[in-house]
């Protein structure tokens, strides 16, 4: 494994307590209004439409995650959108779950009221504070699961592995990638949400990156980092930390490319189908919402177009008030259904209950 991975974080929904500050861009929330980091400039709703029933998504969840390159990320949101009608989140050809990045080297005054939310913002999900923790390490529990699968003859890979085997059919007829990904979050039942951004390693990347340290914070260093970010092959994505729930809807690492400066997307977060139990009334309705994974993956770069080099699409995404800067970038993220071979959240099992 890399020697340069944070341990994983996870998040859960908690509900608000008194001295939590909602009204600020640096409060990492689940549903409620989006509380945007360029208060003058709200991402239009046109750019949050779902395209199978063209209604404006509401807000799934922000957070925020300021990093030290380049300047323009020193604070820095993720806005992820998901359509509420589960009928458009199963139809394969629908754009139905959306994630914007938002960021500004300087941190503007994070604003202490709530603003009302305008006139044609969607009714949005149930606001709960978004609480993270490091992931736990492998517990003996979920050892002793892993053990019952392996004697079922499912052979479960290491959770930090790249991957599971593809395609083996096993013997008990349950996807293999669906096995592990339930051993995986059995170590934390609650989780909601997995943030793994981290530097790419030699790993991914097949180049030595063991100087290239997240801790970098002189000029010379950061140039150090900026260019061997240059060097880095510009094709390739990291998946290393990804949990995918099944087989299918898997990204070609290949297609995970920034539209703006067309180097590689990482995974940055997912989002784990323990939070519908906390922003759904109702799982039985025939269009509750339901999904195995959304897994986001972010411009590794973090780059900043400008009106002289974003692509045709985006021309008319906002500026940053006084700037030609993007205010808005758009970012991937992917939805992939509960296996078929696994549980729904209507019929749910013992590990996703409340
Ligand atoms: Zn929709
Ligand atoms: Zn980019």
């Amino acid at each position: 494994m890399s020697r340069h991975e944070d341990p994983i974080q996870l998040g859960f929904a908690e509900p608000l307590e008194a001295d939590d500050t909602p009204a600020s861009y640096e409060f990492d929330r689940i549903g409620g209004h989006p509380v945007w980091l360029h208060a003058m400039t709200p991402l239009p709703s046109d750019r949050r439409r779902c395209s199978a029933c063209g209604q404006a998504m509401p807000l799934l969840l922000q957070v925020f995650t300021p990093e030290d390159c380049p300047e323009e990320a020193h604070a820095r949101v993720l806005y992820l959108f998901a359509c509420r009608n589960g009928n458009c989140l199963r139809d394969p050809g629908a754009v139905a779950v959306r994630a914007f990045r938002s960021q500004w080297h300087a941190d503007p005054t994070p604003a202490t009221a709530l603003a009302p939310p305008p006139a044609d913002a969607p009714a949005p999900f149930p606001l709960f504070a978004l609480v993270s923790e490091d992931e736990p390490a492998e517990d003996a529990a979920a050892a002793a699961q892993d053990l019952a699968l392996q004697m079922k003859g499912v052979v479960v890979a290491d959770g930090d592995a790249p991957g599971v085997d593809e395609s083996e059919e096993t013997g008990v007829g349950v996807d293999p990638t669906f096995l592990a990904f339930q051993a995986r979050i059995e170590r934390e039942p609650q989780q909601a949400f997995r943030y793994v951004r981290t530097r790419y390693t030699e790993a991914d990347v097949g180049l030595d990156m063991s100087e290239d340290d997240a801790g970098a914070d002189s000029e010379d260093e950061d140039e150090a980092a900026e260019s061997k970010n240059d060097q880095a092959p510009k094709s390739l994505s990291s998946n290393a930390r990804a949990l995918f729930a099944c087989d299918v809807g898997k990204p070609d690492p290949a297609s995970l490319v920034c539209r703006y400066c067309a180097g590689p997307q990482d995974l940055e977060c997912q989002v784990m189908p323990q939070i519908l139990r906390h922003i759904q009334a109702d799982h039985s309705d025939a269009a509750a919402m339901d999904f195995g994974t959304l897994l986001v993956y972010t411009c590794r770069a973090n780059c900043q177009p400008t009106t002289a080099t974003v692509p045709e699409a985006d021309s008319a995404m906002p500026t940053v008030a006084g700037s030609d800067k993007l205010a808005y970038m758009e970012e991937r993220m992917v939805l992939q259904p509960f296996s078929l071979d696994g549980m729904s959240l209507a019929n749910p099992g013992p590990q996703f209950k409340a």
